[in-house]
């Protein structure tokens, strides 16, 4: 029996061990996912929690449920890997021997590596909502809160779903349009970026939106500390930002057992090649999701189309074949808009957000770096395609690679 071990059963394990139970033959194979509990969080979910659309039991299901029969699934916390006798050991003592080990393990935001943050205002007026615990105490911090201040702020990139911050942002707005008190509130959004977001087009239509909203842009902003006494967030260069209420995304990292493992980067991500995500140092070791350091989105999106190519790759490589598919890092994003509107962005490692139509060029029926009504319907809806078919590893009616048909690079807006 050959042995492939999976780290992490969260959107890109649980896809991966779906797609090669169904490749591998059982006879020769015995497949492995380890993860440290049985709660599946639907994280695209987070976002909807504060303002009350979500309730978390709505966005948290049993993990088990989506390992398929034929996939050994081990509770317990990953410990460390010892590349060099192939194993895993858990925090229990148990050990797990690998042929092939793939690293799925994501990012964790990290509150406390920056210096102020989890101090006595932590939950008070600094919260976050990048898990399930910070995006239900920020629901019911707004529910109470009458005014002031609001800065929505981002530690440093990479961060996952690099949108959700601006999305927060917009419902945030509408939010306190919606409860007469959008005049009593000054929104200011904090970035470590130069702009309101990566990529030159897409940077400037957001930008555009922010301002549209009378939100303040604040960039180049890479934060030093928090005095939680003043309640001010304070940048490398001593800029100073007084807040109310704060909303920040904490400084993302990968798993700490990675660098125990010396099989990280100073973020804790894993380098890998971009193309085929093989560990840049062992041969028999990759990465997908939010844990390798490929310079695409950290997205389920991006997990999603990684995984069609990884898999078909790996099933070659494991027949001794050469690895004849190529991720080319698409991202497909749905960006909330408040109002019951909503963008999409449909990007790859070589070519940035453009206007257009998606899927069915010239008809979409989602609109590219367009605010429409289908768009927010689209991304309400992804929450069910998420449980029912991408989990599953079943393919989505989109092509996993970027395609330009419908896109319109010509134009600037
Ligand atoms: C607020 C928010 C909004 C988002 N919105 C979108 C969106 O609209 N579209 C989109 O495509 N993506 C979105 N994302 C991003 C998406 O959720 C992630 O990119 C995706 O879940 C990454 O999958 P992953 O498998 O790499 O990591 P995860 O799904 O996070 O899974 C990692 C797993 O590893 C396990 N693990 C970690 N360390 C250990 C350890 N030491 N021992 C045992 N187990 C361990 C964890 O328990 C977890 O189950 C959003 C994320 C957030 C937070």
């Amino acid at each position: 029996m050959r042995r492939v071990v999976v780290l992490g059963a969260g959107t890109a394990g649980t896809m991966v061990v779906n797609k090669l139970r169904r490749t591998l033959s059982r006879d020769d194979w015995q497949i492995t996912i380890v993860d440290q509990n049985d709660s599946h969080h639907y994280q695209p979910g987070y976002l909807l929690v504060p303002f009350g659309v979500y309730r978390p039991d709505e966005i948290v299901k049993p993990r088990h449920e989506f390992i398929p029969d034929g996939v050994d699934l081990v509770f317990g916390e990953i410990n460390r890997v010892e590349h060099d006798t192939n194993t895993v050991l858990l925090s229990s003592g148990r050990v797990l021997l690998y042929d092939y080990l793939i690293i799925a393990t994501g990012t964790t935001p990290r509150p406390d590596q920056t210096p102020g943050m989890v101090g006595s205002q932590w939950r008070k007026s600094i919260f976050d909502f990048y898990t399930l615990d910070g995006a239900t105490a920020l629901k019911d911090k707004l529910e109470v809160w009458d005014g002031g201040r609001l800065v929505v702020h981002i530690a440093e990139m990479p961060i996952k779903c690099p949108v959700a911050p601006l999305e927060f942002t917009f419902l945030a707005d509408a939010f306190l349009h919606e409860r007469k008190m959008r005049d009593r509130v000054e929104i200011t959004y904090v970035t470590p970026l130069e702009g309101a977001f990566t990529k030159p087009v897409s940077s400037r239509r957001l930008g555009g939106m922010l301002a549209e909203r009378d939100i303040k842009l604040e960039g180049d902003f890479a934060v030093d500390r928090i005095d939680p006494d003043t309640r001010t967030l304070i940048s490398m260069d001593e800029r100073e930002i007084p807040f109310d209420l704060l909303v920040t995304v904490p400084l993302n990292m990968g798993a700490d057992y990675i660098a125990r493992s010396g099989l990280g980067d100073e973020l804790n991500y894993v380098p890998v090649d971009k193309h085929t995500l093989r560990s840049k140092t062992h041969e028999n070791i990759f990465a997908i999701g939010d844990a390798s350091d490929i310079p695409a989105s950290k997205a389920g999106s991006v997990a999603h189309f990684a995984a069609e190519a990884f898999v078909d790759n790996f099933v070659e490589l494991v027949h001794g074949d050469v690895m004849t598919h190529s991720f080319d890092g698409h991202a497909n994003c749905f960006i909330e808009s408040g109002n019951g509107k909503g963008m999409l962005i449909d990007f790859n490692y070589d070519t940035e957000p453009l206007p257009g139509k998606y899927p069915v060029p010239g008809i979409g029926p989602f609109s590219l770096l367009t605010e429409t009504r289908a768009n927010h319907l689209g991304k309400l809806g992804f929450r069910w395609a998420y449980w029912h078919l991408l989990l599953r590893g079943h393919p989505l009616p989109v092509p996993s690679l970027m395609s330009m048909a419908g896109k319109h690079p010509d134009s600037t807006d």
